[in-house]
């Protein structure tokens, strides 16, 4: 297990209100976590596999001169720092020129901007292609993740950012079925595939505080809704998070054998009645939503098993 990136959710608070947000951010939604906490986590992370941390929200940029002064103390600190936002800063050239060149003179490393047809409900997209302008000028890498379902058209948008930028690293995504996306979208119109083809934990190097100041042990998003929490920002520096990872034998075998053992042991919860799901974590969810300490004495058996004796609380 070696994470690489510290993901940060500054707040759920977002100008927008998109349906197929997992994490049902809105103008209304208003946990945030403390700069000054923030920053002895980050301080925590030096000297360990991190080498990244990324700011998201919510709208990271609704607070600009707290997502600036992160900035700087990431960079300070020896990390690269990347920003995830919709980019509805970004009005006209001027105004994106102006802060994508503060940016990187303060040291960010690179930028995320979501687009796609449920983004551009709220945001125009001109926002988006005049902060892409910015970072090309100044020399600052980005990523353009859409978010889509099944059905869902993007050829034109995608052909509208290729013709002005053809290397541009574009990231599609399946919608997930957390948050508002699960509550406003019917189920067949997410994207689907047999549960033989999602039974591997893609963890991907990501340690994620939530802005309910919760540390989860990876980036996606329905593992929000689980009981899989390691403890709070407040109370956990980053070493304390790691080793409370290492000692938790659901997350070792998640992260080792997948949801496969999970899946055989308790079919019922896990699949819910369904054969067809968006991701893995879909069904981790439904696993660890609730109280699964009455799974603890099957994990440890399963452990032994392998690992004869093996110590793991
Ligand atoms: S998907 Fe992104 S832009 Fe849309 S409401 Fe959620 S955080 Fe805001
Ligand atoms: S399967 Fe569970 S632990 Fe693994 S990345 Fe998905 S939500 Fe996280």
């Amino acid at each position: 297990m070696k994470y690489k990136t510290l993901g940060v959710i500054m707040h759920d608070t977002c100008n927008a209100e998109c349906k197929i947000c997992s994490l049902s951010c809105s103008p209304k939604s208003k946990n945030s976590l403390n700069i000054s906490r923030l920053k002895d986590f980050i301080m925590s992370c030096k000297n360990t596999s991190i080498v990244q941390v990324s700011f998201t929200g919510g709208e990271p940029f609704l607070r600009y001169e707290e997502l600036k002064e992160l900035i700087r103390f990431t960079v300070s600190q020896g990390f690269y720092c990347n920003v995830v936002t919709n980019a509805f800063w970004a009005y006209d050239e001027n105004q994106a020129a102006n802060i994508i060149s503060e940016l990187k003179a303060i040291g960010l490393s690179s930028i995320n901007f979501s687009i796609d047809n449920f983004h551009m409900e709220y945001i125009n997209k001109q926002a988006v292609f005049n902060a892409i302008k910015a970072c090309k000028v100044y020399d600052l890498p980005v990523v353009v993740a859409m978010c889509k379902l099944k059905n869902e058209r993007l050829g034109n948008l995608i052909d509208e950012l290729d013709a002005d930028y053809p290397s541009l690293n574009i990231l599609i995504n399946s919608c997930l079925p957390a948050g508002r996306a699960k509550k406003t979208i019917e189920r067949e119109h997410f994207v689907l595939s047999p549960l033989a083809n999602n039974l591997k934990c893609p963890y991907e190097g990501i340690i994620t505080i939530h802005p309910t100041g919760k540390i989860y042990p990876c980036c996606g998003h329905e593992v929000f809704t689980t009981c899989l929490e390691i403890g709070d920002y407040e109370h956990l520096l980053y070493p304390d998070a790691i080793k409370k990872i290492r000692n938790n034998c659901i997350l070792y075998i998640l992260r080792n054998y997948g949801l496969e053992p999970f899946v055989q042991w308790f079919p019922d919860i896990a699949c819910k009645g369904k054969s067809e799901f968006v991701s893995p974590c879909e069904i981790c969810s439904n696993l660890f939503e609730n109280d699964f300490r009455f799974m603890i004495p099957k994990v440890k058996d399963f452990i032994n098993e392998k690992f004869h004796n093996i110590s793991l609380k």
